[in-house]
């Protein structure tokens, strides 16, 4: 089958499912990577809602030259249902694309194109099935969130629950539409990231009683934490998970400067993924009070005492099934489902979660094809949200 190009103008007139995959041609020809404004996705999608007589308030954020989105659709009231998604994708360079990934390309029941299922075919199936929301019906507030920046962190999802806690109402649900091949996901890892660096003092290898070594330092830190990741083992397993228990990662270390320079730097990334919020903390606790020790007694010694500083790259809580949670319940009712399941990708829903709100994981797509060359998605995953969505607002004007 030859691949053809959807319509950059969008007819957004046709079945649900045909304007749900013009929007997606329009999103995806945002190149809305993390590195650059969002403003212009954020105006196009705040445009259609507007046009569908929501209420619609573009957040800048504090810091970033970008922009969060709420929508509500009926009354700003408290007990609202808010389906949330993120705007911007990974960058395409380096990777070997055969299909241009900023022009969705259909083909054999599939859309090709970055974002096509991370996840701008959910934010797409979101903004066609809100075309047949008549807000006058609702007894629940149907709320969209499109936020900014979770590829490198969530930071978008952190000043979207800020904006939520300041407003007067609360939301009652929060489905997250991260691919997950629309099967309801109510629990997943937690992702946090750390730098630390190691600053020692250089000095020629032949004088080493001069310097202090910031290498062998952190390769004792190194150490540390390589132990504490077995000690992982020691606890309860959670078998929801290939690896069912927390585990400790250091992905890269540099340091020094030439082979006979006592190094003065060095400086490594590591990253926990935590089961549950209480061994974030003591995994953390465990090295702190571990560099804590070590300084101090290096202070005690009375020489040369280094300085270690740890530094929190990201910081993505893990999300935990809670079985009183209105959100999973909802989800399965809606989609005639009756189990839920893990992932191992982390998503913004730890962060709302966190903040308290009741969150579940339900989009679009298979993860297997997220972040990869010739991103696709599958038009009948669209298909099976599409009805999602509309069950889900038939059930907000029920009440
Ligand atoms: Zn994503």
């Amino acid at each position: 089958m030859s691949p053809s190009k959807t319509s950059p103008a969008g007819n957004q007139t046709g079945e649900p499912i045909e304007m749900a995959i013009d929007i997606l041609g329009r999103l995806v020809a945002f190149e809305s990577v993390t590195s650059v404004s969002n403003r212009e996705a954020i105006a196009y999608i705040a445009d259609h809602f507007d046009r569908l007589g929501a209420s619609v308030r573009r957040l800048p954020s504090r810091g970033a030259d970008k922009e969060n989105l709420w929508v509500t659709f009926g009354e700003a009231a408290a007990e609202g249902v808010v389906l949330s998604g993120h705007i911007d994708v990974v960058p395409v360079t380096g990777q070997d694309w055969t299909r241009p990934p900023f022009t969705l390309t259909r083909e054999a029941g599939r859309l090709y194109g970055r974002g096509t299922t991370d996840m701008k075919g959910f934010i797409a199936c979101v903004m066609a099935a809100a075309s047949r929301i008549d807000p006058t019906t609702l007894s629940r507030p149907i709320h969209v969130a499109i936020t900014f920046d979770e590829e490198v962190g969530c930071i978008g999802a952190r000043e979207l629950v800020d904006f939520m806690e300041d407003e007067t109402f609360r939301p009652g649900v929060i489905v997250v539409g991260e691919p997950t091949g629309m099967a309801v996901v109510d629990r997943h890892k937690g992702s946090v990231g750390f730098t630390t660096e190691v600053v020692g003092r250089s000095s020629h290898s032949s004088q080493v009683h001069l310097g202090f070594n910031a290498i062998e330092l952190a390769a004792e830190l190194v150490g540390f934490l390589v132990k504490l990741g077995i000690d992982q083992k020691l606890g309860a397993p959670d078998p929801h998970f290939p690896y069912p228990f927390p585990s400790i990662n250091v992905g890269t270390i540099h340091g020094g400067q030439v082979r006979n320079i006592v190094a003065p730097t060095c400086a490594f990334d590591w990253e926990i993924r935590p089961v549950l919020p209480s061994q974030l903390t003591a995994i953390r606790h465990a090295f702190d009070v571990h560099v804590e020790d070590r300084i101090a007694s290096l202070r005690r010694d009375g020489g040369f005492v280094p300085t270690i500083e740890t530094r929190c790259i990201y910081d993505t809580p893990p999300l935990v099934a809670d079985p009183q949670s209105e959100a999973a319940g909802l989800a399965l009712k809606l989609l005639e489902r009756n189990a839920t399941m893990a992932v191992s990708y982390g998503t913004e829903a730890g962060i709302y979660q966190e903040a308290g709100h009741a969150v579940a994981v339900c989009g679009p797509g298979d993860i297997q094809q997220a972040h990869t060359p010739d991103e696709w998605i599958a038009i009948d995953q669209l298909e099976d949200c599409m009805i999602f969505l509309r069950r889900l607002i038939e059930y907000c004007a029920r009440g």
